[in-house]
């Protein structure tokens, strides 16, 4: 091929169903990678949640890895810890009411990600998304479609829509998010796993603007990331958009474990995220009365799925592994997955191929991803003094939580990407 001959596209198409950042990373994969798509989305236009997100190493390498001008362009945007000494670390925490972890307000342990390795990287969404946008063909993007069903057919799989119309592809992949219609289709209805599982607890979000927070807290703690840990809840803070907004995500247990409201965020008053916290101590109470009208978000999970895929059908994103926010790394799980499923499918020649990249993708991706579910479970635990063995005993504690992010970082995902590639290449993953 001489450097004038354009790239031969692949013979097949891909159905994207859903437009979050699992979604948009595969299609800028894909593009990336000159496999022809469509993106489904149900709502008419992407969504812009007003909240930061953090990420942390192995999420920036996978967007690199998706595509260079992805990490190039999310690079402008992020936001660092504000202190130099603060600049690998991921969390400071700090007791947020008294408890055997320590005295309200003391400062009682870090997780850092390494000599020289960046911590905390934070954007707000609605840019991170912007970015991700900017990658893709806005003529292959569809807004207001909700896809409903997915059927296979001889040539491929045939996408029903919410609105009645149709749409048909070689392949569909639901990126669908933790309510997914897909995963139904894929587990079948019947499987206890096909539905997300409360987790117990709830987050209020909101923004802050940092003068404000930097009044009530002081530089350092407002300006850097930071968790106020304590009984049955902790507050997450970061700064996000080059240190003018302070993002804050403060959990808690509901004591009766069950959420019964159909809606799974709502407005709620900044009273009734003072009365949450109304027995935590100073700073966390200081952190409440910023909030004029915070959102709360409940925390549900996915249940293990037997398979992440079913014939021409796969799951990529939080529609595949929905986790609780814990160790700060869904999205960066839905930015590997477009990785190597964008990888696989640029390996094989044609659609008899599709099948088998989606058996090498479920065979690397659902042993991490389904790790990182109940790891970020049993996290949000220990980080709330629930797990009885450890308690609020500060060593055990300590102990228990040092280490816990170090699998999601250091992860290689070439080498990931090569063993699933070998499974195609030796046949493992090809359909007999
Ligand atoms: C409080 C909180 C804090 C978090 N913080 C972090 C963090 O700091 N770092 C991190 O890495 N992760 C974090 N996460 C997790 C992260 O938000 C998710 O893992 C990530 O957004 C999943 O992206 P997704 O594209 O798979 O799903 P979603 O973002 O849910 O996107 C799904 C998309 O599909 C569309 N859709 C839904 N149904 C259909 C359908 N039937 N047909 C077509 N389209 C459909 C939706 O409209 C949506 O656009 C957090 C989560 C929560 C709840």
């Amino acid at each position: 091929m001489t450097s004038s001959t354009p790239p031969k596209e692949k013979p097949f198409e891909i159905a994207i169903l859903g437009g979050g950042i699992g979604g948009l990373s595969l299609a800028v994969g894909l593009h990336k990678r000159h496999i022809p798509f469509h993106l489904y989305e149900s709502a008419h236009a992407f969504a812009q949640v007003g909240a930061g997100v953090a990420f942390g190493p192995n999420s920036l390498r996978a967007m690199e890895l998706v595509d260079p001008v992805l990490l190039k362009g999310y690079m402008k945007h992020v936001t660092y810890n504000a202190f130099p000494n603060k600049k690998s670390t991921w969390l400071d925490y700090y007791a947020g009411m008294d408890s055997g972890l320590g005295k309200e307000g003391e400062h009682f342990f870090e997780v850092t990600t390494g000599e020289g390795v960046l911590g905390m990287c934070c954007i707000h969404r609605a840019i991170f998304l912007h970015q991700l946008i900017s990658l893709v063909p806005q003529e292959m993007v569809r807004f207001g479609k909700r896809a409903v069903t997915v059927e296979e057919t001889s040539n491929g799989v045939q996408i029903k829509f919410e609105d009645g119309s149709e749409a048909s592809a070689s392949a569909a992949v639901g990126c669908d998010g933790v309510k997914s219609n897909i995963r139904k289709m894929v587990l079948g209805k019947e499987d206890p796993a096909a539905y997300p599982f409360f987790t117990g607890k709830y987050a209020y979000r909101g923004l802050i603007p940092m003068n404000k927070a930097v009044d009530l807290l002081g530089d350092e703690l407002a300006r850097n990331s930071i968790i106020w840990t304590g009984r049955q809840g902790h507050v997450i803070t970061y700064p996000i958009e080059k240190g003018e907004i302070m993002n804050m995500a403060a959990y808690k247990t509901k004591r009766d474990g069950k959420w019964d409201n159909e809606h799974w965020v709502l407005t709620q008053d900044r009273k009734d995220m003072e009365d949450d916290y109304a027995d935590w101590g100073d700073s966390v109470k200081k952190i409440a009365s910023l909030m004029e009208k915070p959102d709360v978000w409940a925390i549900f999970d996915y249940p293990p799925a037997k398979s992440y895929y079913k014939g021409r059908t796969c799951l990529s994103g939080d529609a595949a592994h929905a986790s609780t926010p814990h160790l700060g790394a869904g999205a960066g799980m839905a930015i590997e997955d477009a990785y190597i499923m964008a990888s696989l499918l640029a390996e094989i020649e044609d659609e008899k191929g599709i099948e088998g990249a989606f058996r090498a993708f479920d065979a690397v991706r659902r042993p991490r991803t389904q790790k990182l579910v109940s790891m970020s479970r049993e996290y949000g635990r220990v980080l709330d003094c629930e797990r009885k063995r450890i308690g609020e005993d500060r060593e055990k504690w300590r102990k228990d939580l040092a280490d816990r992010h170090k699998w999601i970082w250091e992860k290689k995902l070439e080498e990931d990407l090569e063993e699933a590639v070998a499974m195609l290449e030796g046949g493992k993953a090809r359909v007999s």
